[in-house]
């Protein structure tokens, strides 16, 4: 299976195998992490689902023999927002500045764990944090002066992109379209105003570590390269994160990085996803639809989430709506139905569908890979045949039976339900897992057959008492021809 990936470097699908260096044995990734000052809206989750598909694909595709994929996202714990909300803190509770950044970082670090672990992202295999990497950036940016790629200008060092002569090859921009696109802040030190910070001082109320420059704190971008060269080493396979950080963001971390590495180019592929929009707006605080991953998942099960997020195609832009959320609940929740109503596969081994690993090798085209598995579920009536099925394995043990007629039929629902668990587990849902009730199932029994009691003694007052205090408890109890059932409450 041939892994194509749209490079945002080369503007094309490039096989990975392809790419000068590639090594099947050691593949690579560094998805750029959350600055970690504030809960993580969901247009954050995007890239943490997207590029949590394409490691599952990575392992599955080159650690089956004996390859290692390595994946890192790291957590930004050093920045001015950050900065901004630790001063306020310490103000307010009359602690030291740089004991309400490590608090508020630790805590909202934590917080956004989580979260991710909640939309069943698998934990990458480092997760470096800013401030333990301080050591790496001064001696970054140190070869960096030294090799006159960077200049020391009022406490501040700043990379000279004039030295760079292909600064702006993943962004395809012109200076004058950089500059415009990026706000530059223009400052009397600079000597080009697209020039940009490696270390900027700082004063007594903003945290800062000891330097050959004085007393300060780096940058953004030579965080990423310096984390990425002591994880990774020079060159890697993938780097990732959203379509807003293309420029400047990751033009910068190429700059610092080839610069010091002779050139040698710091990612083979770099992929970007779309951006997400809440109801078709965009997200702000300042329009009300700003959503936390947290209060989404007071609603709706990670699953739910991360499967309506994967219906959309990862360099699309996606519209988060209600009704989608709604769409991909009733698929999960049909998909679940059919897998518990087919018979047991113990012993059916399959290989992973073949159609279905295509389309994710395919840019993770996961639409495609979705509609595959609606071929999956809606082939080999699965409903119908159960019991049929469920009789002749009983008898014979699955695959024992060559020749008898009819059988073919429940067999290829075997295969499909085994295809179908694998495939969904490589894009990270299990729809077999089911959701743990909030309240035990006797209490909900003994409160159903208590309520069903009050009904028929037309103490309709009690029955009421005992629907509501259920369902405050997020148990919701509906009434049917067939008698009460109940569910989770979403
Ligand atoms: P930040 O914490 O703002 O640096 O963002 C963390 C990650 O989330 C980055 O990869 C961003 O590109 C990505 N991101 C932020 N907002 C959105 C959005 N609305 N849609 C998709 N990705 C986003
Ligand atoms: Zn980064």
């Amino acid at each position: 299976m041939t892994l194509r990936l749209y490079n945002t470097l080369t503007r094309r699908k490039d096989a990975l195998e392809e790419l000068p260096g590639f090594d099947p044995n050691n593949v690579r990734m560094y998805v750029c992490g959350p600055t970690v000052y504030d809960y993580a809206h969901i247009g954050n989750a995007r890239p943490v689902i997207v590029f949590d598909v394409l490691y599952r694909l990575l392992k599955h595709l080159y650690e089956k023999d004996g390859g290692k994929v390595t994946y890192v996202r790291n957590i930004t714990d050093i920045d001015d927002k950050i900065n901004a909300r630790a001063a306020e803190t310490a103000a307010a509770k009359g602690i030291p500045v740089e004991q309400a950044r490590a608090e508020i970082t630790a805590a909202t670090a934590q917080q956004y764990m989580d979260d991710v672990a909640a939309l069943g992202c698998l934990p990458p295999d480092e997760t470096p944090r800013a401030t333990e990497y301080v050591g790496q950036m001064i001696a970054m940016i140190e070869r960096l002066v030294a090799a006159g790629n960077a200049y020391v200008a009022e406490g501040h060092v700043l990379f000279d992109v004039s030295s760079k002569s292909d600064y702006g090859k993943l962004a395809r921009r012109s200076l004058d379209e950089m500059m415009a696109g990026a706000r530059v802040e223009v400052a009397p030190y600079k000597k080009n105003p697209m020039d940009f910070v490696l270390w900027k001082p700082s004063d007594a109320t903003t945290p800062g570590w000891p330097s050959p420059w004085g007393r300060g704190r780096p940058g953004w971008h030579i965080e990423c390269s310096a984390m990425g060269e002591a994880l990774l080493g020079e060159t890697f396979d993938i780097h990732g994160g959203g379509i807003d950080l293309m420029f400047p963001h990751h033009e910068n971390e190429i700059a610092q990085s080839e610069s010091v590495h002779h050139g040698h180019p710091l990612a083979r592929i770099w992929m970007h996803n779309g951006f997400l929009q809440v109801e078709g707006e965009k997200m702000a605080k300042s329009l009300g639809n700003f959503i936390t991953i947290r209060d989404l998942l007071k609603d709706w099960p990670g699953e739910v989430l991360r499967f309506n997020m994967l219906r959309t195609h990862y360099r699309q832009p996606i519209d988060w709506t209600e009704q989608s959320l709604q769409e991909s609940e009733r698929i999960l929740a049909r998909w679940r139905n059919r897998l518990l109503s087919a018979p047991a596969y113990d012993g059916c081994k399959v290989d992973m569908d073949e159609a279905f690993c295509a389309h994710l090798s395919d840019d993770l085209n996961t639409p495609a890979a979705i509609s595959r598995l609606h071929e999956l579920f809606n082939a080999g009536h699965w409903a119908d045949t159960t019991a049929k099925a469920n009789e002749q394995i009983g008898s014979f043990g699955f695959g024992n039976v060559p020749g008898v007629t009819g059988f073919i039929d429940e067999s290829d629902v075997l295969v499909n339900k085994a295809k179908a668990v694998a495939a969904l587990a490589l894009i990270g849902i299990d729809p077999l897992v089911e959701r743990e009730p909030p309240v035990a199932m006797e209490e909900i029994d003994a409160q159903v057959a208590a309520r069903n009691a009050a009904r028929k003694a037309k103490d309709f007052k009690e029955a009421d008492r005992i629907r509501d205090e259920l369902l405050a408890k997020g148990i919701v109890l509906k009434d049917g021809p067939a008698g009460t059932t109940w569910e989770v409450k979403r």
